[in-house]
């Protein structure tokens, strides 16, 4: 399964998008929830814009160079 693009995303600004949690995309008819798989509450309000249990997604590995 690939993530798409944060800006395709609801709340492109919103921590989740960057984080290693890492959030789920849920997908209902109409739009597309952010679950957060830490929080107890699953949900949080977005735009999530500071959290405690936020780690930043690493980089992307790069291509090996030869
Ligand atoms: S840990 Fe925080 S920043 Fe990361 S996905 Fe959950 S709510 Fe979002």
């Amino acid at each position: 399964m690939t993530t798409p693009p944060p800006e395709s995303l609801p709340f492109p600004d919103s921590l989740c998008h960057r984080c290693a949690a890492p959030p789920r995309y849920v997908q209902s008819r109409t739009t597309t929830f952010i679950l957060c798989p830490l929080l107890p509450q699953k949900y949080p309000p977005q735009p999530v814009r500071a959290c405690a249990l936020f780690k930043p997604k690493p980089p992307e590995t790069p291509p090996v160079s030869r």
